[in-house]
């Protein structure tokens, strides 16, 4: 695998920590690494007692901040299918799901939620998520357990930069029809198109086309990349 993640022992607790092994890895190898992580039953999920996510709804009612690549996998979803009848627009898809809010100039676009503070996908009566397979990637990622700091700093920078190039196309959507950006709740908003410049995760449709190298920092990517280098040097 071309991103291993493992369980290590965090302040007393099984949490886990991750490591690059090929500097091509993409964000989608960082995701299938944490997939397999949730295989193993050692790690120690602070929320459940019960100690497996399945049948689990304890993060559905956080913030889930979205990427663009996020909007494009809900829309193959069998579920907005067939709620929208196959509409596809991003305004009709960002004002219908999200909540865009505006502070000043920053952005933060976020999955909507319900009148009880859980998810809109949320099946309320058998508690499961309706995306499941296409659910965020904040979703996807995140786990109620110890991780390293440099498995946050690599989730971090993968949500914000994801989320940044959301915000451009936000923009750039608004422009393109000629229409007022589509706010849900504001504080004095003063949003300037240049400080979301296109970024690695600009013209990209997959997880797999975004390459892990492109958004991490240098210090970020030496210390996920370091003890893959270290094996490569002994072996
Ligand atoms: S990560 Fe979320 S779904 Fe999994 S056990 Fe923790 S709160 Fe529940
Ligand atoms: S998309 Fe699914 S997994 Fe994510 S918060 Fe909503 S219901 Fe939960």
């Amino acid at each position: 695998m071309r991103v291993r993640a493992f369980t290590i022992d965090l302040a007393g607790k099984r949490g886990y920590d991750l490591i690059v092994a090929d500097p091509e890895a993409t964000v989608q190898d960082y995701l299938d690494a944490l997939e397999q992580l949730t295989m193993n039953d050692s790690i120690y999920l602070s929320r459940n007692v019960g100690g497996q996510c399945e049948g689990c709804d304890r993060c559905c009612g956080e913030r889930i901040p979205l990427t663009y690549i996020d909007i494009l996998r809900l829309k193959r979803s069998q579920y907005l299918q067939k709620v929208t009848g196959g509409r596809v627009d991003l305004r009709y898809i960002l004002d219908r799901f999200c909540y865009v809010v505006v502070e000043g100039p920053s952005v933060d676009i976020m999955l909507r939620t319900g009148e009880d503070g859980y998810c809109i996908f949320l099946d309320r009566k058998e508690r499961r998520c309706f995306v499941y397979p296409y659910r965020p990637l904040v979703c996807q990622s995140f786990f109620c357990c110890p991780s390293s700091r440099k498995a946050r700093k690599l989730r971090e920078a993968i949500v914000n930069q994801g989320e940044d190039e959301l915000v451009r196309k936000w923009l750039l959507d608004a422009g393109y029809h000629g229409e007022d950006l589509l706010i849900h709740e504001a504080c004095d908003p003063k949003v300037n198109p240049d400080d979301w410049p296109p970024n690695c995760f600009t013209g990209k449709r997959y997880y797999w086309e975004v390459r892990l190298a492109d958004l991490c920092s240098p210090s970020l990517w030496r210390k996920l990349t370091l003890l893959s280098n270290q094996k490569r040097l002994k072996g």
